[in-house]
């Protein structure tokens, strides 16, 4: 059954949103999806991975490294000559919640290791995420140990393992996607903090959405591919939007006055530290990226703020409004 089309996703404007944002920088980190059951989180991540462009990898290397940028390869690929490429989708690897950190990270196999050098390392699933999207359902009951690591190694872009002495380090890019219930187990502060994005779906409430929802649902199953193909153009149209975004985005200016507002907002918050202005002023700049526009303008900042701040307020007692609603009574007076 061919992946149902992104294009067709019905309302969660702001979860699509957030992942353009990330498809087209991957550096803003990751994104968290909080929000009900049966929202189509994992569809929506999955859809994204399915109308990127097929990426050029070197055939056999198990990181999917680009022979186009052999300064970022493997040790695989790093020490041979030229090797041939081919097309493979961009990949998106789903992490258990059981899983080990030997299968997360791979496993460095020692005696082995001392006679064949690299050969003896056996790819985890972090690995067969290079390039793509890593995405944890429910990932605040993931330990905190692996979720410590993964942000790491999202961070570095480089997974390192090491066993007595030994240690082999392999490009890991990826975007990692968590999702989860924060009514089933609360994500720690310092780690919430780490996640570039943060969105809130549900369910939609209002009866036209909820008729759209199960109608587009409805279509595609009964007939996949006839679905697909009536979204064939808005899929094509997205992809290239993306492209252009990616392209654009290294020309994007974030004026001072953009960063000035942005740093108020973040004050008016008491977010702690400069993550917060850092991530708004990416973010916003991807956006402009995907809107065309040339430069940050206070509109980007103000729809990529929710989800770039919501995630890093500090606990107010006397504040028992949610997060969201602290976010925009800020934009509110930042912005008027
Ligand atoms: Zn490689």
């Amino acid at each position: 059954m061919p992946t149902f089309p992104f294009s067709a996703i019905v309302g969660q404007d702001e979860m699509r949103q957030a992942l353009l944002i990330a498809a087209v920088d991957p550096s803003v980190g990751g994104v968290l999806v909080f929000g009900d059951r049966g929202t189509g989180k994992s569809t929506a991540i999955r859809a994204l991975a399915a109308l990127l462009p097929p990426m050029t990898a070197t055939v056999g290397c198990p990181y999917n490294c680009d022979p186009a940028s052999p300064a970022g390869s493997c040790p695989h690929c790093a020490a041979g000559g030229p090797r041939k490429s081919h097309k493979k989708p961009v990949p998106v690897v789903d992490l258990p919640l059981g899983a080990t950190e030997d299968r997360v990270v791979g496993t460095l196999d020692l005696e082995r290791a001392l006679g064949a050098g690299v050969k003896a390392f056996e790819p985890g699933l972090l690995a067969r995420a290079n390039r793509g999207f890593l995405y944890i359902d429910e990932v605040n009951l993931l330990e905190d140990h692996l979720v410590d690591l993964l942000l790491d190694v999202a961070a570095s872009g480089v997974n390192t393992v090491e066993r007595e002495g030994l240690s082999l380090r392999h490009p890991a890019r990826f975007v990692l996607v968590g999702s989860g219930n924060p009514e089933e187990g609360e994500l720690r502060p310092q780690l919430l903090d780490r996640f570039g994005l943060a969105c809130e779906v549900a369910t939609p409430t209002d009866i036209p959405t909820r008729v759209a929802v199960v109608r587009a649902r409805d279509a595609y199953e009964r007939d996949p591919q006839g679905f697909c193909a009536a979204h064939a153009k808005a899929e094509a149209a997205t992809a290239k939007r993306i492209e252009a975004a990616r392209k654009r985005l290294p020309a994007v200016t974030v004026p001072d006055d953009a960063l000035e507002q942005a740093a108020r907002l973040c004050l008016a918050l008491g977010t702690d530290g400069l993550r917060g202005e850092l991530t708004l002023m990416r973010t916003a700049r991807a956006l402009a990226a995907l809107d065309g526009a040339p430069s940050v303008t206070t509109d980007h900042l103000r729809r990529i703020a929710p989800a770039a701040l919501r995630h890093r307020l500090r606990r107010n007692p006397l504040d028992e409004s949610g997060s969201t609603a602290r976010v925009d009574r800020a934009l509110a007076e930042v912005f008027g």
